[in-house]
């Protein structure tokens, strides 16, 4: 375990101070071990996968940060006469390089994660996905680490899947590290159809850009980046941070911006929507430290 480690290059968004202690463990036990160490502790634990899509704090970070990258194994697990085949993958496995391999191998059905950058217990916990699409019905087990540093098993039925919400019990799981994912054998074609249909979709985006992707989440049957340029935000700034010129749900970092100038700038956001709509935006990211507004 380290102390004051600095979590500013461990964010998309590239702000933030440095967390009390910081461990980074590469196994299902080890993570116990880190769970059972930072409970131990008068700090609050934080698991931190890709970093992209939370808002760190400038700090000082009174937190105990688990970060999972080095959960980082892959299995493929093949049966001769079946249509599927199963994955086993750490959480700290970046979704790039299961969609790669997945890819490569000709499984269809995680097209979705084109263009999503962070890991996959980061996608898993957020629930992420495009176009309606996502992990539902894919996901047949993950490993975790309780409240009290017990190792735990999640069966399928314990996972429920709605809107960018976290699909297992925040109050039972501490964190996931690991889960078997089960994908159909496709032709190559028909994947970099759908690959290809996902990243039209990332059109208008800032890529590139230090952003965290999509501030708020979309209220139902509406556009969050829609109300929020009616308001006339893109281009907004406030210190180093500035609404997308192209998306004005993205907050980009140009430079210099500290977390609080990013921080400031959803709130103004979030009020002018308010106020113009009458609509209380849901941040869809998440938030690591303190967040007063002065
Ligand atoms: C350019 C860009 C485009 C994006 N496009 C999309 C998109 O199309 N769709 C979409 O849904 N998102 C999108 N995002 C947001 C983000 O990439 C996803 O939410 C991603 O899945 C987060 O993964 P991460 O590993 O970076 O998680 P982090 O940012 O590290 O963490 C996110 C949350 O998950 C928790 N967490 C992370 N790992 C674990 C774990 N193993 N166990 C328990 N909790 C954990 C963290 O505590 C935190 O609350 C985009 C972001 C960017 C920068």
């Amino acid at each position: 375990m380290q102390r004051d480690h600095p979590l500013k290059d461990l964010n998309t968004w590239g702000v933030g101070g440095a967390c009390r202690t910081y461990d980074s463990p590469g196994t299902a036990q080890e993570a116990s071990e880190s769970v059972a160490a930072a409970l131990k502790q008068d700090l609050s634990l934080y698991v931190l996968g890709g970093g992209s899509n939370v808002l760190v704090s400038d700090g000082p970070i009174k937190a105990s940060v688990i970060h999972t990258e080095k959960l980082n194994f892959i299995k493929l697990r093949r049966s001769d006469n079946c249509e599927n085949i199963e994955i086993e993958a750490g959480a700290g496995v970046s979704v790039k390089k299961l969609l790669a391999l997945t890819i490569e191998e000709g499984l269809g059905g995680l097209e979705f994660l084109i263009g999503i950058p962070g890991t996959l217990g980061g996608a898993l916990w957020g629930n992420a996905g495009a176009d309606g699409c996502g992990f539902k019905g894919l996901i047949k087990e993950a490993s975790g680490v309780d409240w009290n540093a017990r190792t735990i098993r999640l069966g399928e039925d314990l996972f429920e899947w709605k809107y960018r919400s976290c699909p297992v019990d925040e109050k039972k799981v501490a964190l996931i590290t690991s889960c078997v994912i089960s994908l159909k054998i496709t032709p190559k074609d028909l994947i970099f159809k759908n690959v290809k249909r996902f990243a039209g979709m990332k059109k208008g985006q800032p890529l590139g850009k230090k952003t965290a992707g999509c501030v708020f989440k979309n209220p139902p049957g509406m556009s969050a980046g829609r109300l929020l340029d009616e308001c006339g935000c893109k281009g907004m700034r406030i210190g180093g941070a500035v609404v997308s010129a192209s998306h004005a749900n993205f907050i980009e970092n140009d430079g210099d911006a500290s977390s609080l100038d990013i921080y400031k700038l959803c709130e103004l956001c979030r009020e002018m929507v308010l106020k113009l709509h009458g609509v209380d935006l849901e941040y869809e990211i998440k938030f690591l430290g303190n967040f007063k507004k002065d």
